[in-house]
This record gives structure tokens, C-alpha cells and sequence, in this order.
């Protein structure tokens, strides 16, 4: 075996408590180590003039300390150690917690050097407890420290410490899947540099190089998998359905009249589904703009040509949601629908494939259940995926197999710019549906400070009391997932019973048991909750009309699009709907982007300034496009990097394909396997 497959215990200062720790990052072996990159770095290479340091933000500055530095007890367990320090433009206080290792280290007139976050405001500045270098300004060498993914008991320092000694035991063993000539030929460094530096470099230019090293191998990887996919998809043909329908009858059955967005949108899929190339479209319409119902035209259009259609969701709810809304309105047209997911008895799921199989269902709605082997269609002629970002590319493409090559119709609320969706779904069509239906309105937002939260627990009560229900959403689970600055749903459930005692609050997470949390989450679709705590698990589709109160906490940690889908869960009913984004930050940026939510309900302009606004990190986050999930490459940012990758990946396959690079197509299978496809 390997040092890659190696245990992370096989590290020095790894025992089996930090082992279980880790663990919890996904992180078992040595080369699983290697793999998980630093989310940032902390750049402590430039020096700033004190006067010139953004408030709230890290900074390194230098200069000289002006007074005699004093330790002052405060009360048992609380000492002070203070001085001020100064530079030509400007000074800081510095204040050390519990410091008193430091007592008669300093004085007055030393030269150090300081890192940390600035605080204070325009008139004083402030650091507590900054990192602390003693010497010149001119000597002071600092560097990129990564900053890795926490779990609670495990710090930064500790974290770094784990990742020196995986690199320096394990680096040397891994594997280049790019070989030579094609090294040479992009320009790219070899595997073990760049791996030495995406975790410690030296310098902004080894950082630059690691990481272009590295996005282009993990593009090219995602290319290379996508056009093994959908290689066959562009040569397919099938059976046209050509059978006139009176879609009038559909539209006139209707309660409300279609929009005319929908009416473009379902007029777009209907002329591709007469044509004998399969129908690959993706329809982006911000959420609430009735997607579900251009579903259903098209399904009535398909099974009045004589096939089955499928309609996949990515949640037990949202399957039992839309086959409670769908079925009346095609059950009056003579056709036959039935809902099949994981859930109901062995019997009766087996009785649903025989009516699946034999014909007898013209309309299956589920989860991935419908991707299971047992399941097969007499004549599957429609796939609609809701919510599309939530499966892989290869489940659709399983769902795909069982029929002879299906029109396929993928929904999404998260617009994704237009280049960037051909990019990935290759030659996929797409149609927009930009208005809502008329009367809707429009969800109050307003962004309060921590601080404000007593009030904003008088709302929720006079909200309450009305009889409607609330969300309250969490960045995180449990404590100590990003060093316990967040609000966490274990914190925050008990909280909330404390605070309004008699109101039933339940907790939803990604951690729960399945059950646990499809129960929770029906019993506030039943009305049976009032509130639920919960994380983005209920970003998905959930359909509450009696919910008008959506609560983020620490909202500057999500994305705008995730803020604006997670919006999109209230306002749905007749009552006048409200955001409240709580959040603590200071930061200007963060700010002007909370406030971005707060001006607009439109999708598409929070989309486009999500993009413009983008700080460092994965704000999109790639699960939204139901691509494997990358570990370094944005497929937003890294534009430049893609145009390269995907004449690589052609001129690969063009000369010989992946034969010649067994490396390289493990690589490919291995990062589809990660998110439970697979390529065949
Ligand atoms: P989404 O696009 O987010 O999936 P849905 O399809 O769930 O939206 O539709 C949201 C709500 O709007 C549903 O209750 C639906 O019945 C209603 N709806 C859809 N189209 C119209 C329309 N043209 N006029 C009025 N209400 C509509
Ligand atoms: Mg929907």
C-alpha cells in the first residue's frame, strides 16, 4: 500500500481523537489530505500603513510600540495587557487577552510587527490580540497561510500542522495524470509542485501557477467525463411526436391564464418535441414564475402522442407536492398518473412498476427512486427534471436510458449566464421565463443588525399569533464548524423554544436521518410546526403558502442566489410575505451585497450582481449546476482557463481519446463517482 492510502494516523501529532476529527472533513487517508485545498489565504506579505487599513478587515502593520506596555487584572481569569502602537500615518491600541506570558517582553520604542483584524472606527483603531513579531519592518518576511474547512475542536494552527506533514510524507508519491508532452505543451507545472504550492506558497506567483495547474487538470477532467457523456446525445434520434393536439383544451382547463413567458417557454419545448433530434432544453424562470405548469403542458402534449413522461424531483416533498397539484389537472384529460419514491410498502412500489411497465401510467412523478434498476418504462418519451442543479449529470443521463432517447426538459430557478450553460450542458437550448404572474407581493426584505434580534423576536410572535408559520435559517449545524462565530441550528432550536414558549419549532439538517426530516418538514407543510430552524436543506422547492416569515442568520455567509432562493420559499400565499436577513457584519462589502437582495425580487439582476460582487470563494457553488462537484475550479471565474481546457479536451479525443492516458481516465471516473454517477 501506498503512502497515499496510508491512514492520516500514520502522521506525527495524528492520534485517533484528531483522526475522528478529521474524519469529518472527509478526510481518511494521507491523499485524501493532499486533495482538500485551502478555501483562502491569509496574506501577510504586504506591510500597510496603519492609516491605510480597512476597518474589519486582516492587516500587517508595523511600526514602533509608543508607550510602556501595562498588564491590569480585570477580575479573576481576565487580565489586559495594553500598549499603543504607532507608523508614520497612524496608530492602533493593542490589547492582549489573558497575555501575561508577555509582561516585561516589550517596551516602549521596540519595533514589531502586528497581524489581525482591524476594528475600531475612523477616529481610533483597534486589535485584540494580533499575532506577534518582533524586529524591523525590513526584516519581517511574511508568507500565504492557507486557511483550510473547520470542524468544531479542530483550530487553523492544528489544521496546518496536519497538512505539513501529509505534504512532506505523502507529496512525492502522488501521481501525474498529465503526462510530459502535454505538460509542456499548456504549460503547466508538474502534479507534485503544485500540490506543494496550492497548500504552502512561497509567493503569490507559486500560488498562481499551483492553481492553474491544478483547475486545468480538474477542468479538463470535468470536460473529458462530460463529452464521454453526451458524445452520443448529439447523433440521436427518435420517433417524432406529430400527433396534432388541441393544447387549447389544456390551457382553457387551467385556473389562471399562462403567462406569456410560459406560453413562449411551452411553445419552444412543443416545436422541439415534434422534431426527431431529442429535446435537450433547460427552462430558467426565477422562482413562483409557474414552471411546474409548463411541465405539465408538455406532459399532456406527450401523452397525447401516445408516451409516457417522467417528472424527477429531488425531494420526497416536492414529488408528493407536485403530484398533489398535477394530478386533477391531467386526471380530467383521462390521464393516468402515479407517484413513485422511496417511501409506501414493498407491495405497492412493485405493484406502481407493473403499471409503469405495462403502460398502464401514462405520468410517473418521483425522486431517484425512478432511476432504480428495477424501474422500466413501456414507452418513456418526456423526462422533466425539477430543480435540476440537484442531480448529476449521470443520474439524468440513467433516467435518460430508459426510454428511447427522451425529449429531456430540466428546470431551474438559478439562472446561470448563457455561455456558461452551453459551456456545460453543451448543446443544450434554453428558454426564460423573466415575468411573475400578475398580483403576486412582493416579499418585505430588510437587513437588521445582531443586535436588533429582541424585535425581530417580536415580529415573529405578532406573525405567529396571526396563525402563519416562519423559517429561520442557519449557516450551520453544530457549533465549531467555522470557529463558533455562526448561529447553529442545535444552538439556535433551544433558543427559540426559550424565547417563544408555547410555539411548536422543530429542527431540519442535512445530519438528520431521512425520516426525521421528511417528517418534520411535512408536519409544516400540514401547518402542525410553526417554525422550522433549519439549514439550506429547505432551499429546495417546499411550497408553504401559510409561511411569510423567512429569518437568515448570518446572511453575509450565503450566496445572493441562495438568499434569493431561500426567499422564494414564503411570499407564495395571499398574505403580504417577510425576509428579515440578520447579520453581525461590519464589512463594506458584505453589506453592499445583503443590500442587493433587499433592493430587488428579480432573479436575474441578483444573478448578474451575485457575479459582479463576487468576493473570493465558491458563492454559486457548483452543486447548483448538478456537476460533480469541483474542488479548485470556478466555473465562473475561471474563464480564461476554460476556453484552453476545452481545445485540450477536443484535441485529446480527437487524437486517439483517453487511451493512451489510463492516469488521467481514472482521474475522470473518480470525479463522477464522487457524487454517485457514473459513465458507461
Ligand atoms: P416555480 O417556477 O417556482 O416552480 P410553481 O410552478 O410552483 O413555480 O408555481 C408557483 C405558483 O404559481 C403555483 O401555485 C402555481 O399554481 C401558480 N401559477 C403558475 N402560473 C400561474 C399563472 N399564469 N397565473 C397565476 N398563478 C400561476
Ligand atoms: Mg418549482
Amino acid at each position: 500500500m501506498g503512502r497515499l492510502e496510508a491512514r492520516i494516523t500514520v502522521l506525527k501529532g495524528v492520534g485517533e481523537a484528531r483522526a475522528k476529527l478529521l474524519e469529518r472533513l472527509g478526510i481518511y487517508t494521507v491523499g485524501d489530505a493532499l486533495g482538500c485545498f485551502p478555501r483562502g489565504f491569509s496574506d501577510r506579505t504586504q506591510i500597510k500603513r496603519i492609516s491605510e487599513t480597512a476597518l474589519y478587515e486582516e492587516a500587517v502593520v508595523a511600526g514602533v510600540v509608543l508607550n510602556e506596555p501595562r498588564l491590569s487584572r480585570i477580575r479573576k481569569g481576565l487580565s489586559l495587557f495594553k500598549f499603543r502602537m504607532g507608523d508614520e500615518s497612524g496608530a492602533v491600541d493593542v490589547t492582549y487577552f489573558n497575555a501575561d506570558f508577555l509582561r516585561g517582553t516589550l517596551a516602549k520604542g521596540d519595533e514589531i510587527v502586528l497581524f489581525g483584524r482591524v476594528e475600531g472606527d475612523m477616529l481610533r483603531r483597534t486589535m485584540a490580540n494580533p499575532e506577534l513579531w518582533r524586529g524591523a519592518e525590513e526584516n519581517y518576511r511574511g508568507g500565504l497561510y492557507p486557511i483550510y474547512r473547520l470542524t468544531s475542536g479542530l483550530s487553523q494552527k492544528v489544521m496546518r500542522s496536519v497538512m505539513e506533514r501529509a505534504v512532506e510524507y505523502g507529496v512525492s508519491e502522488v501521481e501525474d495524470p498529465l503526462p510530459e508532452p502535454f505538460r509542456q505543451r499548456y504549460r503547466l507545472e508538474e502534479k507534485e509542485a503544485a500540490l506543494r504550492g496550492i497548500h504552502f506558497p512561497h509567493d503569490r506567483e507559486e500560488l498562481e501557477r499551483a492553481r492553474r495547474r491544478l483547475i486545468f487538470e480538474e477542468l479538463l477532467t470535468l470536460f473529458l467525463g462530460m463529452r464521454l457523456l453526451g458524445r452520443r446525445a448529439r447523433t440521436e434520434r427518435r420517433e417524432a411526436l406529430a400527433a396534432p393536439v388541441d393544447m387549447e383544451a389544456f390551457y382553457r382547463s387551467l385556473p389562471f391564464a399562462l403567462t406569456a413567458g410560459q406560453r413562449a417557454a411551452i411553445d419552444e419545448a412543443l416545436s422541439d418535441m415534434r422534431s426527431e433530434v431529442p429535446m435537450n432544453r433547460l427552462l430558467q424562470g426565477d422562482v413562483g414564475c409557474g414552471k411546474t405548469v409548463v411541465a405539465a403542458a408538455l406532459v399532456y402534449f406527450a401523452v397525447k402522442n401516445g408516451v409516457q413522461a417522467a417528472l424527477m424531483a429531488p425531494t420526497e416533498l416536492l414529488a408528493a407536492q407536485h403530484y398533489e397539484g398535477l394530478r386533477p389537472l391531467l386526471d380530467r384529460f383521462g390521464i393516468r398518473t402515479v407517484l413513485l419514491t422511496g417511501k409506501g410498502g414493498a407491495k405497492e412500489r412493485r405493484e406502481k412498476r407493473t403499471l409503469i411497465r405495462e403502460g398502464e401510467a401514462d405520468f410517473v412523478i418521483g425522486t431517484h427512486a425512478l432511476i432504480e434498476e428495477e424501474v422500466s418504462f413501456a414507452k418513456l418519451g418526456l423526462i422533466v427534471a425539477d430543480e435540476q442543479h440537484r442531480f448529476g449529470v449521470a443520474q439524468r443521463a440513467a433516467l435518460s436510458q430508459k426510454g428511447e432517447h427522451p425529449h429531456l426538459l430540466l428546470m431551474s430557478a438559478t439562472p446561470i449566464p448563457r455561455t456558461l450553460a452551453l459551456m456545460i450542458y453543451g448543446d443544450l437550448a434554453i428558454s426564460s421565463i423573466r415575468e411573475l404572474p400578475a398580483g403576486r407581493i412582493p416579499v418585505a426584505t430588510t437587513l437588521i443588525p445582531e443586535s436588533r434580534e429582541e424585535k425581530l423576536f417580536g415580529f415573529l410572535k405578532t406573525e405567529l399569533r396571526k396563525g402563519r408559520q416562519a423559517f429561520v435559517v442557519c449557516p450551520a449545524i453544530e457549533e465549531g464548524e467555522e470557529g463558533n462565530a455562526l448561529h447553529t441550528v442545535e444552538e439556535l432550536t433551544p433558543y427559540l423554544r426559550k424565547k417563544l414558549p408555547g410555539i411548536s419549532i422543530l429542527p431540519v439538517h442535512g445530519r438528520m436521518k431521512k425520516e426525521e426530516k421528511e417528517a418534520a418538514m411535512a408536519g409544516f407543510a400540514a401547518g402542525e410546526v410553526q417554525i422550522l430552524v433549519a439549514t439550506t436543506v429547505i432551499e429546495v422547492g417546499i411550497n408553504v403558502p401559510n409561511a411569510t416569515v423567512m429569518v437568515v442568520e448570518n446572511a453575509e455567509r450565503f450566496g445572493l442566489s441562495q438568499l434569493h432562493q431561500l426567499r422564494g420559499r414564503v411570499g407564495r400565499g395571499s398574505e403580504r410575505s417577510y425576509c428579515v436577513l440578520v447579520s453581525g457584519t461590519r464589512a463594506e462589502k458584505s453589506l453592499e451585497r445583503l443590500r442587493v437582495i433587499c433592493g430587488t425580487n428579480d432573479g436575474f439582476r441578483i444573478a448578474e450582481a451575485d457575479l459582479a460582487l463576487r468576493g473570493p470563494g465558491n458563492f454559486f457553488g457548483n452543486e447548483q449546476h448538478g456537476l460533480p462537484d469541483l474542488r479548485i475550479a470556478d466555473l465562473l471565474t475561471d474563464t480564461a482557463t476554460i476556453g484552453e481546457v476545452e481545445r485540450a479536451a477536443e484535441e485529446l479525443l480527437d487524437g486517439g481519446g483517453l487511451e493512451a492516458y489510463p492516469a488521467l481516465s481514472r482521474e475522470v471516473e473518480k470525479l463522477f463517482a464522487r457524487t454517485g454517477g457514473y459513465l458507461s
